[in-house]
């Protein structure tokens, strides 16, 4: 008898989410849903496992993926898949998945409003609120930068990078942004305007960051591009950590380069404590929740739950980023 194929699960998920795989194979989950799988658990499972469902926080490498004679599909519960080694992947055959589309309306709505909060101060005056510290009413008390009608500059200007333009075309504000190529369609919808890197980082009031992380986009943010914005412009960053180099942010908001910056995500995530960047009341920080809505996550989770589905039932899912016939 054919044995029934073996699914792991690295993060405890409602059981509804996975409905779709349950008369199909075995499945197990790590039992943790706020602390990451260990090493060691994840390379056990991997080497008995004919699909695995992964999160963004789980590196998936070439060590991993060798030692796992069965796998077929990774099926990582998220739209970007820099956690995941494609290289080795597309040469072990193992088809990688993602879960595009579902999210992008949430995640252009937390990126909106990193934007507004970082613009109006919202964490720093609720803080001030909260401490005890709110004395009186002042004229220039918490006063911060309007959004609307200004200049917003979108790096990545793809689904989630779309979204963020209606938003912002609400906003009456005027829209740039730069991509590899022109988006002629989005352009027509949102208003936006293609130009150079450059002169995006020179004219923005509010540059939002919404590049995959690549090889080519690693570290695209650095101080020499922080220098470039405006003294009174903000940074926004929805997309990885990775694009940014934090030591030139740094030394961007110390010398006050820039006005201040709205993080979602980080180089190293949970990002330390005393990290300097925390030092900075005009940094507004999340911890990476850009998709983080109730009904979008378990809707991420049953995409990723279907794309393994499809394939233990011999389908192509929609949703691979690999090349893997
Ligand atoms: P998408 O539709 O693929 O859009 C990405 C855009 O980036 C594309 O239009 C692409 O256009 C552009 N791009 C790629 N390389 C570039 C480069 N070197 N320079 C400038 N632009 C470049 O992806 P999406 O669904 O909008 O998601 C975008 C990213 O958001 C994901 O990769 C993920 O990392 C991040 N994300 C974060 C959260 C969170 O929780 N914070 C949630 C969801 C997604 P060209 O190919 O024409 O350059």
């Amino acid at each position: 008898m054919r044995r029934k194929p073996y699914v792991f699960i690295t993060r405890e998920l409602p059981d509804s989410t996975i409905e779709p795989l349950l008369d199909l194979a075995r499945v197990s989950m790590w039992e943790e849903s706020d602390r990451p799988v260990t090493r060691r658990r994840l390379e056990v499972e991997a080497a008995e496992a004919d699909a695995l469902l992964t999160m963004v926080s789980d590196p998936v490498d070439r060590e991993l993926l060798e030692g796992a004679p069965n796998l077929r599909v990774v099926s990582n519960m998220g739209v970007g898949y820099d956690n995941v080694d494609l290289e080795a992947a597309n040469e072990l055959g193992i088809l990688v998945c993602n879960t595009p589309d579902i999210l992008t309306e949430t995640t252009a709505d937390l990126t909106f409003a990193l934007l507004l909060a970082s613009a109006r101060r919202i964490t720093e005056a609720s803080e001030l609120v909260r401490s005890g510290s709110w004395q009186e009413w002042g004229p220039m008390l918490m006063a911060g930068r309007d959004v609307y009608g200004k200049t917003l500059g979108i790096v990545g200007m793809g689904r989630i990078g779309t979204a963020v333009a209606k938003r912002a075309s609400g906003f009456n504000m005027n829209i740039l942004y730069h991509n590899r190529t022109r988006k002629k369609e989005t352009e027509s919808v949102t208003g936006a305007s293609w130009v150079e890197l450059e002169e995006l980082l020179q004219e923005s009031d509010f540059v939002v960051c919404l590049a995959p992380l690549t090889e080519e986009t690693k570290r695209m943010f650095s101080y020499e591009q922080f220098r470039r914005m405006k003294e009174t412009a903000f940074f926004i960053n929805a997309s990885r950590g990775g694009l940014v180099y934090e030591k030139g942010l740094v030394k961007a908001l110390e010398e006050r380069q820039i006005a201040g910056a709205g993080l979602d995500v980080f180089e190293e995530e949970p990002i330390d404590p005393g990290h300097p960047l925390l030092s900075f009341p005009n940094v507004t920080v999340l911890p990476h929740i850009g998709s983080a809505s109730v009904d979008t996550r378990k809707e991420m989770a049953r995409m990723a739950s279907r794309n393994i589905a499809h394939v233990l039932k011999g389908y192509r899912p929609k949703a691979i980023v690999n090349r893997v016939e």
